[in-house]
Formats: structure tokens, sequence, C-alpha cells
């Protein structure tokens, strides 16, 4: 198979899943995890229709996203202050803030640029040691603290869940559910109305986190690997 292909395989597999537990499937985003791959790669996603797609790198989302311009650049890694420069305007949507020195950070570049950065929050919702994110308690505090900043904007929740066990994925998935519902049911309409996203699920469980509700997958290694099964 090619790149193409599995692609095309994927997303077709994704509104399948969408269909099957009632949902339609242009609710859900499907973002490329490009990380390991170039831009050849990217190029042969296009073409099977990809229009989103994620880096973990400052310098590999600069790269691609110059090249690919047309299409939606997510940074779903490990921010660090002296790269936010690099990660505000270049990606339509930053999936892995935690920290609030990072917040300030990209509101005053954001408004540098003139623009308000779309960001989610990244919560550990399992707790595991390994995993970086907000504790779920901490979450409400953060989003006050984002309210303040002008340019910068929460659209909603990102987890990994624990690897391995499909149940275990799941119920770590409903938990960033219900906290997005429980956090949602506390804000002012017009700032609920935007805070609805879920980026959860990636090729080994975006199934169930489909079925828990995610608004956004993070799919890799089922589209770029030719190794994943
Ligand atoms: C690499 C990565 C993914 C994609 O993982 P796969 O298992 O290759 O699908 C999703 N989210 C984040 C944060 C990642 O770093």
């Amino acid at each position: 198979m090619t790149t193409k292909q599995r692609y095309e395989r994927t997303r077709a597999e994704l509104d399948e899943v969408c269909r099957s537990c009632g949902r339609d499937p242009g609710e859900v985003v499907l973002v490329a995890v490009s990380k390991t791959v170039g831009p050849e790669d990217v190029a042969l996603a296009v073409q099977g229709g990809a229009t989103d797609f994620g880096e973990n790198r400052p310098d590999q989302l600069m790269l691609k996203a110059d090249q690919f311009t047309t299409q939606n650049w997510h940074f779903i890694g490990n921010i660090q202050s002296r790269r936010i420069r690099d990660i505000v305007g270049r990606a339509s949507l930053v999936h892995s803030l935690f920290e609030e020195r990072h917040a300030r950070k990209i509101s005053e570049i954001a408004a540098e640029h003139g623009i308000v950065q779309d960001v989610l929050l990244e919560v550990n919702v399992s707790g595991e040691e390994s995993k970086s994110g907000l504790s779920p308690d901490k979450v409400k505090r953060m989003l006050e603290t984002c309210a303040e900043l002008p340019n910068i904007r929460v659209r909603g929740l990102m987890t990994m869940a624990p690897q391995g066990d499909a149940q275990v994925a799941r119920q770590t998935f409903a938990g960033l559910r219900a906290l997005r519902d429980e956090l949602a049911a506390d804000l002012p309409a017009e700032r609920a109305a935007l805070f609805t996203e879920l980026s959860m699920g990636m090729s080994e469980d975006w199934r169930e986190a489909v079925a828990e509700g995610a608004t956004i997958v993070r799919i890799g290694r089922a589209i770029f690997s030719s190794t994943f099964e």
C-alpha cells in the first residue's frame, strides 16, 4: 500500500466508525501526524485528500507548513519557550499547552502578529508519570488564566491514553469528555460555544476515542508506516 492508499483507507474507516456510533463523519477531523516522514509523503497524503497534518518539532513544522500552505498544520509536541515564535501563526491549532508561562508568551507573540492563536489544553487524565499535561483538577484554573489573555483562545482539550489496553484507553477518553462537559457548563455561552474540541486517539486507539466523542484524531503510523498492522 502507498501512503495515499493508507490515508484513504484510514479516512474511510474513520467515516465508518463515526456512522456506527451514530456520529456525522464531518464532525471528526483526521490529523495526519507526519513527524516521521518528509515532504514527499506529505504530498502523497494530500493526494489522498489530507487537509490536516500534525508535527511535534518546530523545525519540521516550519519546513512542511511553509511548503504546504493550503493545509492546516497542528502543533502536537512539547512546547519550548524559545521556539514559540516558530509555532504561533504557523500552527492553526496548538494541542499541547499546559504551562501558564507558555500561554502568556503565545498570547504576546500572537498579539505582535495581530492574530488570536487557537490552542487546546493538554490534560494528563490517566495520571501516568511519563505523561505531560495538566492534572484534571488544574484545568479550570488554567482556563481562567487563558481567559485573561487577549490573543489566545482555548478551543478544547487534548489527551494521550496509556498504551496497550483498549478498555483503559476508552476510560481515559471518557474522562476527557466528562471534563470538557463539566468545564463548558460553567462558561458563559459564547465561550462555551468555542470550547468544544476533544483531541484524542492515535493509530492504536482512535476507534475508542471516536466512540467517546473525539472531534480530532491524531494518526501517524497507520497512515505513514508500511509496517503498521
Ligand atoms: C506521534 C504522535 C501521535 C501519532 O501516533 P501514532 O501512534 O503514530 O498514530 C499522536 N499524538 C501525538 C502527541 C504524537 O506525538
